[in-house]
């Protein structure tokens, strides 16, 4: 006799200052035909935001009523924190101010109180969980290098002006690292463009490898690779970007057909708020260093100094 597969069960976060709201929720979600989810719930602001920005929930119910603050809030608040777990907003107003509002806001539908069956919840969790999803991957293509799978230069410029504002704002130190390969062009011409294509991907896993989660990656240009590092100051940045060469140099790349070749990085290091204010000067300063380090022989990290450049030792 075959076994009865039962459908994955997915999580889902209920943040609602009624516990009654809760127990009713419960219920109808083992009303559920095709989806089987398993509720989480918290009963005020401070307890849903962690929980909602922790990751493990897939989809979000939030209240819009919460004690002194409200939904709208926490929406924002989990969005500016990078927050995509798809949410459903509920309200016990058909105010249709607040729907707008809500869905301007990042919520994904909008279902009022008094009139959710099994059904409609039902169906509005699963069409939030689809929409996610498409805006997940459309996020993923606008955002993403397609050949390496890092971040591309639109979002690039992106981050840099926004962490060089925060930086500004806060006084908090904030690097950037330029990375070109060495001699790439001879690469391609003695093995292929294939080949060129895999030292790329090769180059892109080593340098990501030994970052932190908060640093950024992202192809600047054909093979050029800027990384940025966040709250660094300029001797700890040196010590990564460093790594980061070493990294490149320390074992060789193993072509498709067992060719190994040997791989440099050149890097020009720049910190704000030492060399520059900014992010313009920031890429500026970090591009003139890298062409010190190219200019003294390649495979090698420059750091850019208010005055001039200066060798890494
Ligand atoms: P240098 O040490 O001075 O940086 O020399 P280089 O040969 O690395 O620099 P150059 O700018 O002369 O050549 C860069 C080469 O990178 C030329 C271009 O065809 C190649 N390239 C750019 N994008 C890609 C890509 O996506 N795939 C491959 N395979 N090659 C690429
Ligand atoms: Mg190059
Ligand atoms: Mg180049």
């Amino acid at each position: 006799m075959k076994e009865a597969v039962l459908p994955p069960q997915r999580r889902l976060l209920l943040i609602d200052d009624d516990r009654l709201q809760a127990r009713l929720v419960q219920q109808q979600l083992k009303a559920f035909r095709r989806e089987h989810f398993h509720l989480d719930w918290a009963g005020t602001y401070e307890e849903g935001l962690p929980l909602l920005l922790s990751g493990q929930h897939e989809v979000c119910l939030l209240d819009y009523q919460l004690g002194e603050k409200d939904g709208l809030e926490l929406i924002r608040e989990a969005k500016a924190a990078g927050c995509a777990v798809p949410i459903v907003f509920l309200t016990a107003e058909s105010s249709s101010d607040i729907d707008i509002e809500a869905m301007n806001a990042g919520a994904m539908d909008y279902l009022v109180k008094g009139e959710i069956s099994p059904s409609t919840l039902e169906r509005s969790l699963r069409y939030a969980l689809k929409l996610g999803d498409t805006l997940a991957e459309l996020n993923r293509l606008a955002t993403r290098d397609e050949l390496t799978g890092l971040l591309n230069r639109r979002e690039l410029n992106r981050i840099l002006s926004e962490e060089s504002d925060r930086s500004a704002r806060f006084g908090r130190p904030f690097s950037l690292v330029m990375i070109d390969l060495d001699h790439f062009k001879s690469v391609n011409d003695q093995y292929g463009h294939a080949a060129g294509d895999l030292v790329l991907q090769e180059t892109a896993k080593r340098i990501s490898r030994h970052l932190r989660r908060t640093d950024r990656v992202a192809r600047f240009g054909g093979e050029e690779i800027a990384v940025l590092l966040i709250e660094l100051d300029e001797a700890q940045a040196a010590e990564v970007a460093e790594r980061l060469v070493q990294e490149v140099r320390q074992a060789p790349y193993v072509l498709k057909n067992g060719t190994e070749l040997a791989v440099t990085i050149s890097a020009g290091l720049a910190t704000l708020p030492i060399v520059a204010q900014t992010d313009l000067e920031l890429l500026e300063a970090a591009d003139t260093a890298l062409y010190q380090a190219k200019q003294s022989g390649r495979n090698q990290l420059v750091i850019a100094r208010e005055d001039a450049v200066r060798r890494a030792d």
